[in-house]
């Protein structure tokens, strides 16, 4: 189709190409009606610009648009060539100082927490790291698009507002210049024309609401009339319905639908249908019709093409705008004139007003050009920025009502650049003062929130679905609010004040409505039958947390305004409940003498709210009047007498006791709603402002009443009354023995109670109530969190209650009560409680949970015993009382206390016979040590002639009174403190006595008489002694219950050891065989220990016997016995890699006889060590593929491992594992012969071999060109010219049991499929080449990881690595006697051939491309399929040597080819030593053959000093596999690191020290083969530079550098886009730590197929960069993923911490992040090991929610 339309598409833009710019620009400087005329070219261009068919074409459309449209605008604007007047206009701008650059999503920002005015306050990362507040406390955060940053803003920065680079000219004129000045008026003139006209013409085109219809100006007679059916975005679609509607509305691929659909999510909008308006008006029905059945249909509108094309174009003017007024902040000045300008219809008609107030009808991608437009022009000019804000505010409502009906989200709503403009302190107070702001923003609030119960408070229960959508939404009025309030004035005008009490006012009745809000009743009977709601009202009062408390702060800073809001918030709680002593007939309660009247109430039968926000802003303010001391100067100014102290303490004291009595399990039967309602109520997020201030509020109220009058109340209001006024009621009410219930609920009751006493007169922390300050305040917060346990940063930041700034205050305190200790390679940094900090504990803090109660109880209690002082915790030393709370202490010493503390102690002496508890027995006595830490405190500090009226001491002395007479509480005491029952509080009672009489003795100090004193000693001493023995006994029995709980625990142990014999029988076989060798010591001399040949040293392998985990018998390891079997992990591995570009394409026909150097796909194999027998390990694995089914069918869950792939867990250490590898002894011990003595030499041996090959090849040649019976064989056999001695027909036998043969197999099929990822076949030539390059490719990667860390060769090995390695060494040596031998006879050929040509192999790699150690190793276990056959006498060993020798050699010479570059200049003597000599004339013979193509003559020094360092690694893993093989003990040398390892090794390989030596020896044949490798076409290709090739030694593989910084790599990701999306922002950007490539994860956009499923981008990218596991950094959430195969994946703790040494996954506290190395080393020794997927598997065995993540979409 497109092709149809070409030439009429040319002919169109060559026309359009004609126009020339200047021209039109001219004609419009002429234009007597500039509008008309610019109008009409609109008209006439623009459709023939935009939309001229199905699909947008961006870049065509942009480019004749700037030639045709804008051109002539610019030539107007600058009244000459805009290349040339723009660059003029730039130079003659004096830019401000604000930086203004918008966020892109992603894009990290800083907010400085020393110096911002507050957290919305940010800089870019250029800003930033040019700032002075990259030394300060800093928060990094990654914006989510939209804003700006604020450097330059002085108001937004208390210090530092510029970076450096907008520092440039403050020296300059402070003052505001009006920007035009350096405009010529000829500039302004024009500018202010052309921008009239296209800003008028861009709102109005763009708020054109009809679909077939063009404003008239714009209207062309001849059209074509096209339509577009048009789809738009809304947030109730998903992503899936979209695309299925779309597939079948408009009959699409599905790549096609998830383009439109990206398209209309990102845009808002997109065109999915092009034609005559009846085709496009069917998609639109369809597309309707599918969508409407649950919700709301998708919008769809069927456009004229014109009208999309002017909008198109509409958008394109707008950012062009915003480009032009970059230029000049004159040209900006004007265009905000331009948009500020009232229209013709008076207010609210300037064209920024009429954007704003089409918000919500305008798709997304509209919205957001505008709002840039807004926020680069309105909000970069100061004047205007205050002009803009008046608008703003004046459509607010409007604005606001607009957006709760709009169903987009907030940051694609106008609505959303309040916190713009109202965080701006000098715009907010100007927006109070003069827009009454305030005031308005909460009666907008009020006026959404309309449904209300018949008193007016606000009523969620039964919300429509819209009602609770709305709700949801106008909560970001309490944001705006909380912006509007959030920096504080310094000063106050009286205009000010009086809006702010405006607007408190309306606060209050915002509260009002919330006061007793959701009130419940007691269900009793049933249980209620549906939960009610209460998320609502706590999501509000949550949200209005901080709006309260900064309503204090407010307050708090001016006495005026702080005495007119106590006086109207007093007034507003005496209206809600005024009427509160209506009603019944008042009550009279009397205990002891005092008597009080109150109402009837009981909160168990009436109703009740936990929601009293009037009260408790009260209770706030009385606090703030305690503390400015206005209350003790002009008490006159306060209502004071007004206060009713019974009807400020009722409705807090309401809500306690529900507390109470939930917690007694009175209101069972609410169900959860209302458990949830008080963990919230005390819970850190709401109790600032619920429950600190109900008990604020009844210390208020209490510090103004008679203390025994509040008793009483409090004891009636928690249904206590009766109880404690009756003296023998308690007596009574035991023996009835009623219900237990009952007994418990008066018994918890009563314990909450005394608590609720406690708090009372403890709780003295909040400045105002105490004489202390903030920091006393946090620091008591943090002493308590850190009594329970050490906690880590994080823990306690939680723990604390945050400010409107996200602050804590902790930092500023924490040095002062706390240790850091620094995280180790695990875990976390820890805060940990200074001990001095120990004596303030207060066991009954009051923002303790019951559970932190207990758990710092016994904390606390340990501690003491640790430091062997005795146990009590005593209550702290209380900081004084504030003046008007100083009344307070007395309730300590009220007849009424006294008189429950007596009673509860009565109980406790005479303990059988009523109904009481330890902990009411504890909080008594907590309270009597309260009362006489107060009491010495008084004493302590009083003036000489001061009388102390606090006078517990004498109280307590006193017996009681009559009618009871019981004896004094002190006598009482002394009792208990005997009492065999009390055991835990003895501690406690001691102290109380000790302290009683130190205070006694303060008392007599002045009055002298010692009499009591002694009295009081001998009790002392004589408790001491019972205590001693007492003790004696505790500890006797401690000492039983230790050896009981010790013996259980050897019988555990032993059970252990029975379980797990196998392990501890390895460890022992492993410390005998590494014993045995240094015993060996004296006999055997280092030198002797050779590995290999036919010097080899001789050893008897010891005997091994093993243990099977699965039945716990032992065997011995036997060539005729079943086979004993280790568990073990295949998989394929690129961590070698040297080209990651590389991967098997297909593997039916890869051939993998020779691996490349470049080791690019390996095959690993990996073992926990645990040994099974082969059969017990078959049943095992049967059993779980058979329960795997059944879990399958029955419950669709995933496990972590694939069982129809093979894999299971091992049944010990449950580590991931698919196969097995049989135990062997070292096979060639079985198939060795008799020794010739005389072997022959290299020369010989290789003539032999190539002969034998010769005729082995021959005879396959034969045997496949006629199939024929066996004698006619033999004969042919013997007409060929056989070797000596070589018998092609024998046939070895072979000497495993039937049970060793098939783990053989078994072990190498799966071998081959995983590492060629092809069906099983154990037919497949290629499964022995498998084997042994699985065993080669494991032996080189833990070489690496040996010289990587540095370590010795054969150091100690953790044993699984061990005995995996010598199982796989061996398993790969036997495994061709399960193999045909003709098969492997045919690889050795080739392989050997290799090396050494001949005619039949012309196809083979040259050395270049071969990896020398897969080559030995292939070559070595493959030999014995030659050598069975062969009777001529030459032994193994020989084989060995030769083909060791030959392949060094080959190594060598490859190394001389690739690796010796120039020197650096560095002119070194003429060569000495012998091995300098002898390679270089090696080099000299190479460069020969090469035809000198090998350039230079590098010293000899330099030469050997290369080959050395080359071949190494080649040694190294060469001296590890022979030691596997044949089981030569490695000399001691090796075992510990840094010794000089190259003569050593030499040895142990039977290789000369000089190893060119090697060449000299054998130089007959070796000159040949030397010839013939260089030779070689592809040689000369690399030494003529038209090729690569490895050069060695190899480099270790590392992970990629990461940066110190983590905003850097956000940075980076931030830079990021989507590679498929054209520039979209990538949503998930992730970063591969193996080869650095970010990838677009977790995104429809970027999902690929693989093997016929879709993936996300990880995944793939998994495929080709690490065979199938990858290690990525998720950048926006600061999480390490690791991924395996397609199902399997995990998250891993990320390499950066921060300064607490915590992680900060999901970027969520924002704390700077620094690279920790060693963490990053752990990843990398993870990935190196191969454990990656072994990791993946325990994280998802520990954690089942990992099984179910999609993690094929990452
Ligand atoms: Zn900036
Ligand atoms: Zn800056
Ligand atoms: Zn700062
Ligand atoms: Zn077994
Ligand atoms: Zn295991
Ligand atoms: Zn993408
Ligand atoms: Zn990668």
């Amino acid at each position: 189709m497109a092709s149809e339309l070409e030439p009429e598409v040319q002919a169109i833009d060559r026309s359009l190409l004609e126009c020339s710019a200047e021209e039109i620009a001219g004609k419009w400087l002429q234009a007597t009606d500039l509008t008309r005329e610019v109008y009409q070219h609109l008209a006439h261009y623009v459709p023939q610009i935009y939309c001229r068919g199905p699909n947008p074409f961006p870049q065509k459309e942009d480019m004749l648009a700037q030639h045709v449209l804008l051109g002539p605008m610019e030539w107007y604007l600058c009244g000459e060539d805009p290349t040339f007047g723009f660059p003029k206009l730039e130079q003659a701008n004096k830019p401000s100082h604000l930086c203004g650059r918008v966020f892109k999503v992603g894009e990290p920002t800083y907010s400085c927490r020393d110096c911002a005015v507050d957290p919305t306050c940010v800089l870019c990362m250029e800003c930033f790291l040019g700032s002075i507040h990259r030394d300060h406390r800093y928060r990094m955060t990654t914006s989510g698009g939209g804003g700006f940053c604020d450097c330059g803003d002085t108001e937004a920065w208390k210090e530092g507002p510029y970076c450096q680079k907008h520092d440039l000219n403050t020296s300059e004129t402070e003052e505001e210049e009006d920007p035009l000045v350096h405009l010529s008026e000829d500039v302004i003139a024009r500018t202010y024309n052309i921008f009239a006209i296209m800003f008028r013409y861009a709102v109005e085109i763009l708020t054109w609401e009809k679909e077939n219809e063009l404003p008239a100006e714009l209207e062309l007679e001849e059209q074509s009339d096209t339509y577009y059916c048009m789809l738009f975005n809304d947030e109730v679609h998903t992503y899936e319905q979209v695309i299925y509607t779309l597939q079948k509305a408009v009959n699409c691929t599905q790549k096609e639908a998830i383009g439109f659909a990206t398209t209309v999510d990102r845009d808002g909008r997109r065109s999915v249908r092009y034609g005559d308006f009846q085709y496009c008006e069917q998609a639109k029905s369809v597309i309707v019709r599918n969508t409407s059945r649950q919700t709301k249909p998708l919008k769809v509108q069927v456009m004229h093409s014109s009208i999309v094309a002017h909008q198109n174009f509409g958008l394109k003017l707008l950012s062009w705008l915003g480009n032009v007024i970059g230029y000049s902040d004159g040209l900006r000045r004007i265009l905000c004139q331009v948009g500020l300008q009232e229209g013709p219809d008076g207010e609210s008609s300037s064209l920024v007003d009429r954007l704003m107030l089409s918000d919500s009808k305008l798709w997304k991608g509209a919205r957001s050009v505008y709002h840039q437009l807004f926020m680069s022009s309105l909000l970069m000019d100061l004047k205007y920025k205050k002009l803009f804000a008046i608008r703003f505010a004046k459509n607010y409502e409007r604005l606001q009502s607009d957006y709760v009906t709009d169903d987009h989200d907030r940051e694609f709503s106008v609505a959303d650049l309040s916190v713009q403009i109202f965080t701006v302190p000098s715009l907010a107070r100007m927006l109070i003062t003069e827009e009454n702001l305030m005031t308005t923003i909460i009666k907008t609030f009020m006026d959404h929130l309309r449904h209300r119960d018949s008193q007016g408070r606000f009523q969620f229960e039964r919300y429509t679905a819209l009602q609770a959508f709305k709700f949801r939404r106008v909560q970001s009025l309490i944001l705006d609010l909380k912006y509007v309030l959030i920096s504080k004035p310094t000063e106050w005008s009286d205009e000010l004040r009086q809006k702010f009490l405006e607007g408190f006012d309306a606060f209050l009745e915002l509260l009002k409505c919330m006061q007793g809000m959701d009130p419940i009743t007691r269900q009793v009977g049933q249980h209620i039958e549906m939960e009610p709601e209460w998320e609502a009202a706590f999501t509000l009062q949550m949200k209005l947390t901080h709006v309260i408390s900064m309503m204090q702060d407010w307050c708090a800073l001016d006495e005026k305004v702080l005495i007119e809001a106590y006086k109207k918030c007093l007034a507003v709680l005496m209206q809600c409940h005024g009427g509160f002593t209506d009603g019944e007939q008042p009550i009279t309660l009397s205990i002891c003498g005092h008597s009080v009247e109150t109402i009837r109430y009981c909160v168990s039968q009436e109703k009740v709210s936990i929601h009293l926000p009037v009260s408790r802003l009260l209770a706030g303010l009385h606090v703030l009047l305690s503390k400015s001391e206005v209350a003790y100067k002009f008490p006159e100014l306060l209502p004071l007498s007004e206060l009713s102290p019974p009807m400020l303490i009722e409705h807090p004291l309401r809500c306690l006791v529900l507390c109470a009595q939930v917690h007694a399990g009175m209101w069972r039967r609410n169900g959860f709603s209302l458990v949830n309602q008080i963990y919230y109520y005390h819970n850190v997020k709401c109790r600032r402002e619920m429950f600190d201030k109900d008990i604020i509020m009844l210390q208020t109220g209490v510090s103004m009443m008679d203390p025994n009058h509040f008793l009483m109340i409090m004891l009636s209001r928690f249904e206590l009354y009766q109880i404690f006024s009756t003296p023998d009621y308690g007596k009574r009410f035991s023996s009835e023995i009623t219900h237990k219930d009952v007994v418990q609920q008066n018994n918890t009751l009563i314990e909450e109670m005394l608590y609720l006493i406690i708090m009372l007169v403890g709780e003295r922390f909040s400045p105002g109530v105490g004489q202390v300050d903030a920091t006393d305040e946090i620091k008591r917060e943090i002493i308590h969190q850190l009594s329970i346990k050490p906690m880590a940063h994080s823990e306690l930041v939680k723990s604390l209650p945050e400010d409107e700034n996200k602050e804590t205050g902790m930092e500023g305190v924490i040095e002062a009560v706390a240790h850091f200790k620094k995280p180790g390679l695990t875990g976390r940094g820890m805060y940990e409680l200074k001990p001095e900090c120990a004596k303030e504990f207060n066991l009954y803090f009051y923002h303790f949970s019951r559970a932190e109660q207990s758990k710092a109880e016994e904390a606390q209690r340990k501690l003491k015993r640790q430091n062997r002082e005795d146990t009590a915790l005593p209550p702290p030393v209380l900081p004084p009382f504030c003046p008007l709370f100083a009344s307070l202490v007395n309730i300590l010493q009220s007849d009424v206390l006294l008189c429950i503390m007596r009673t509860i102690l009565q109980w406790a002496v005479e303990h059988n016979g009523y109904a009481w508890s330890e902990s009411m027995l504890q909080r008594v006595l907590h309270l009597i040590g309260m009362a006489l830490q107060e009491e010495k405190q008084h004493l302590e500090n009083a003036m000489e002639e001061h009388v102390v009226t606090f006078t517990f001491t004498q109280k307590i002395s006193k017996p009681g009174e009559a009618p009871n007479n019981s004896p004094s509480i002190l006598a009482m005491l002394e009792t208990l403190q005997n009492a065999p029952y009390l055991e835990v509080h003895k501690d406690m009672i001691r102290w109380i006595l000790k302290t009683f009489n130190a205070i006694k003795k303060i008392r007599e100090s002045s009055s002298t008489s010692p009499v009591a004193e002694t009295e009081g000693t001998i009790m002392e001493e004589s408790s001491r002694d019972k205590d001693k023995a007492e003790r004696k006994r505790k500890a006797e029995i401690a000492r039983l219950r230790r050896e009981k709980i010790m013996a259980q625990m050897s019988e555990m142990q032993r059970h252990f050891i029975d379980e797990n014999k196998e392990l501890f029988q390895q460890t022992l076989e492993l410390d005998a065989s590494s014993s045995a060798v240094l015993d060996n010591g004296p006999v055997v001399s280092d030198k002797t220990l050779i590995a290999l040949g036919p010097a080899k040293t001789q050893i008897s392998e010891q005997r091994q016997f093993v243990t099977c985990i699965l039945c716990q018998e032992e065997q011995e390891v036997k060539v005729e016995d079943s086979a004993m079997v280790l568990a073990a992990f295949v998989q394929r591995s690129t961590v070698l890699s040297k080209n990651r570009n590389k991967f098997i394409q297909d593997p039916e026909k890869y051939d993998p006889l020779f691996m490349h150097p470049d080791l690019s796909c390996g095959t690993h194999t990996g073992s926990c060590g645990h040994v099974m027998h082969a059969h017990c390990w078959q049943r095992y694995f049967d059993s779980v593929q058979a329960k795997e089914q059944r879990r399958q069918q029955r419950l669709r869950l995933h496990t972590s491992y694939d069982v129809e792939n093979g894999e299971f867990l091992c049944p010990l250490c449950e580590c991931l594992s698919n196969t097995v590898i049989p135990l062997l002894l070292p096979p060639r011990n079985i198939f060795s012969r008799l020794n010739f003595s005389d072997q022959p030499n290299l020369t010989q041996w290789i003539r032999t071999v190539s002969q034998q090959i010769k005729a082995l090849q021959a005879l396959r040649k034969e045997g496949s060109a006629s199939d024929t019976a066996s004698s006619k064989h033999v004969e042919n056999v013997n007409e060929l010219q056989l070797p000596e001695g070589f018998r092609p027909d024998f046939q070895p036998k072979n000497p495993y049991s039937e049970s060793i043969k098939e783990m053989l197999t078994t072990f190498g099929t799966a071998t081959y499929k995983v590492g060629l990822k092809v069906h099983p076949n154990e037919e497949d030539p290629r499964v022995p080449i498998m084997c042994w390059g699985s065993c080669a490719y494991t032996i080189q990667s833990l070489e690496r990881i040996l010289s990587d860390e540095d370590k010795p060769l054969f150091g100690p090995l953790p044993c699984r690595l061990d005995d995996c390695l010598r199982s796989l060494t061996r398993f790969a040596a036997a495994h061709w006697t399960v193999v045909s031998l003709s098969v492997v006879q045919g690889h050795f050929g080739r392989l050997f051939a290799s090396l050494v040509p001949n005619d039949s192999h012309e196809d083979l790699p040259c050395i270049l491309d071969i990896d020398m150690f897969h080559l030995l190793v292939s070559l070595v276990l493959a030999f014995p399929t030659l050598q069975c056959q062969d009777f001529s006498g030459i032994s193994l060993g020989t084989g060995d040597l030769h083909i060791f020798h030959l392949v060094t050699m080959a190594h060598i010479v490859q190394i001389l080819l690739t690796s010796c570059t120039e020197e650096n200049g560095m002119d070194q003597e003429n060569p000495t030593g012998e091995e300098e000599l002898a390679v270089l004339a090696l080099y000299k013979t190479v460069r020969q053959y090469t035809g000198s193509a090998l350039r230079g003559t590098p010293s000899g020094w330099h030469l050997w000093r290369t080959v050395k360092a080359g071949v190494m690694p080649f040694l190294k893993c060469s001296a590890l596999f022979f030691h596997y093989l044949n089981g030569v003990p490695s000399p001691p040398d090796f075992q510990a690191s840094g010794t000089n390892n190259f003569e050593h090794l030499c040895n142990y390989l039977s290789l000369p020290n000089n190893l060119i030596c090697l060449f000299q020896e054998n130089s007959e044949i070796m000159n040949s083969l030397i010839e013939s490798w260089c030779r070689n076409n592809e040689v000369r290709r690399y030494l003529e530079g038209e090729r690569d090739a490895i050069s060695y030694p190899r480099e270790s593989n590392k992970l990629i550098d990461l940066p110190e910084d983590y905003s850097s790599l956000i940075n980076q990701a931030s830079n990021f886009s989507c590679p498929k999306s054209g520039g979209d922002k990538s949503r998930a950007p992730t970063l591969c730590l193996v080869c650095g490539t970010l990838l677009c994860s977790q995104s429809y956009c970027c999902q690929t197929e693989l093997e016929g499923e879709d993936v996300g981008a990880c995944t793939a990218h998994t495929y080709s960069c690490g065979s199938g596991a990858g290690i990525f950094l998720r950048v926006r959430e600061c999480q390490v993923l690791f991924l395996a195969g397609k199902t399997k994946g995990c998250f891993y703790s990320p390499p950066y911490l921060d300064d607490y040494g915590e992680t900060d996954q999901g970027l969520r506290r924002g704390n700077p992040l620094r690279l920790c190395r060693e963490r990053f080393k752990k990843i990398q020794k993870l990935w190196h090991q191969h454990s990656v997927t072994e990791e993946i598997g325990h994280a998802q065995e520990a954690n089942q929610t990992l099984v179910g993540i999609d993690w094929q979409h990452l």
